[in-house]
């Protein structure tokens, strides 16, 4: 996932003491309760935004315990080592926006090597495999200013509508090659479903790009995320491979029930993914109240899935970020990442996204990497050689995730990732992507996620 603009190609102040509530019991089975009248905190998730979120609070005091399901940390950032001298992201990649994003900070103060990529730094090649000569481009960006305009008309538009809806409506006013057309899903496919992960029939109109970003260039950490993520967790209690399946806030604190004991806090902040709720993995008690229950199920949950290929050498322009096609199948293989410029390494990215990334989840890693030569044959011709190796991820079908990140579907509004982030009776947080209504969908939004939802208990 790259971020650019639509359509064109804390210190934490952590002040607050521990020493205000009375004590209230907080017992752990096996654990001692809390010393002194610390009060104690339980983290759903060790993602990055659980992650901040502990570390919030141990700066300000509190005694914290993160539940992690998986037995490890990071969640949707993943630093695979599979191949030791090529460590590569499985989930999140990039820092989007290094300017005044606060993972510039905490990977610098954890002497993370970045290289910037750059999504202008693209070939496009057509669905035939030949890269665009300028009379291509041309089109290309006709057809892109006429998807500008037409998006345009639908955020002032009197009811939201899907962008699918949007686009055919206005298409069927426009006389369109078969090219154009594949144009045109080439388009919807690499800046939309790819960035917001979301199929067109699912994006609203109105809100799918109501997010911000930070300024400057994006860039890889070449050793991985799990720098930012072991530096981050660095003193934080985590417990992995304990799966929450309940949490009850009916009392004066938080009983959380793992698979694998009983957890008891004053306060609990819930990390996990949209998905994960959505599926109702948890069980909470009481029951959400309805307006979080709706946000639940109106914001999106979709898929962005990778495929890396290693290669004995490299036979693709080396030069390149991003190469592109303009793919005969919808949605399929539209966007590559060369990491050679940035690393030198001889390795490929290849994204699917949306209806497509999770309609091939189900295909075999043979089928997947079958398919993905099939395309870079097309662009690089029939010589090319068989890859060495490569690493697949399904997102959507990760149990501990059920998705790539949230989006801002057709029948969501707003104020709902509001609704989504609002605490419950002073006791129970949320935290995550989702919760961020500026940041949602990236790895910086998660941690802003944490941050807030950690200063919220401080502040009480
Ligand atoms: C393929 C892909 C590419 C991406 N690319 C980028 C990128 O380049 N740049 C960017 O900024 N963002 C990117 N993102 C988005 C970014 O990775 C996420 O927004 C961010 O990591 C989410 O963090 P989180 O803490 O909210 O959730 P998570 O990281 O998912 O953390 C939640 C944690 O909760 C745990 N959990 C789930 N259920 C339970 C349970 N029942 N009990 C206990 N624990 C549970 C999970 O295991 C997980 O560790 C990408 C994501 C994907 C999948």
């Amino acid at each position: 996932m790259r971020r650019r603009e639509f359509l064109r190609l804390a210190g934490l102040a952590l002040a607050v003491g521990a020493a205000n509530a009375a004590c209230r019991t907080a017992l752990a089975m096996g654990e001692s309760s809390a010393p002194g009248d610390r009060r104690r905190v339980l983290v759903v998730g060790a993602g990055l935004a659980g992650l901040a979120a502990a570390k919030t609070l141990m700066q300000a005091g509190f005694e914290v315990q993160v539940l992690e399901g998986r037995g490890r940390l990071g969640g949707r950032t993943w630093t695979s080592t599979h191949w030791p001298d090529a460590p590569l992201d499985m989930g999140a990649s990039w820092i989007h926006g290094t300017r005044g994003n606060p993972l510039t900070e905490l990977a610098e103060a954890a002497g993370a090597e970045l290289a910037e990529t750059d999504a202008e730094n693209a070939w496009i090649y057509g669905p035939d495999g030949t890269e665009l000569d300028e009379d291509g481009e041309e089109r290309l960006e006709e057809i892109q200013d006429w998807l500008e305009e037409v998006i345009g008309e639908a955020q002032d538009g009197d009811e939201d509508q899907s962008v699918r809806a949007a686009v055919e409506a206005a298409a069927r006013d426009e006389v369109y090659s078969t090219a154009d057309r594949q144009m045109l899903e080439f388009l919807l496919n690499t800046i939309l479903e790819h960035e917001y992960s979301g199929s067109a029939e699912q994006l609203s109109a109105y809100w799918f790009d109501d997010d911000e970003a930070f300024g400057g260039g994006d860039a890889l950490l070449l050793e991985g995320y799990q720098r930012i993520v072991d530096s981050l967790a660095e003193g934080i209690p985590v417990a992995l491979n304990e799966v929450v399946q309940s949490v009850d806030w009916s009392g004066s604190g938080v009983v959380v029930k793992t698979n694998r004991g009983t957890y008891s806090g004053d306060y609990a902040i819930v990390s996990v993914p949209l998905g994960v709720l959505k599926a109702g993995d948890i069980q909470f008690t009481p029951a959400l109240p309805a307006r979080k229950r709706t946000a639940i199920e109106a914001l999106g949950v979709g898929v962005l899935n990778k495929c890396y290929l290693r290669f004995e050498e490299v036979f693709w322009p080396a030069e390149a970020d991003w190469l592109q096609h303009i793919p005969v199948e919808r949605g399929e293989w539209t966007d590559w990442v060369s990491l050679t410029n940035a690393t030198g390494w001889p390795v490929l990215l290849g994204f699917n996204a949306a209806d497509k990334g999770r309609e091939m989840e189900s295909w075999t890693d043979t089928q997947i990497v079958a398919s993905a030569m099939q395309t870079l044959r097309r662009m690089f011709g029939a010589g090319i050689p068989e890859p060495v190796d490569f690493q697949i991820t399904r997102w959507w079908n990760d149990p501990m995730a059920r998705g790539s990140y949230s989006f801002n579907a057709l029948g969501s509004e707003l104020g709902m990732r509001d609704h989504l982030a609002e605490p419950l009776e002073g006791r129970l947080f949320f935290a995550g992507e989702a919760t961020e209504r500026k940041y949602f969908g990236t790895a910086h939004g998660a941690y802003l996620s944490g941050v807030r939802a950690g200063r919220e208990i401080s502040r009480r």
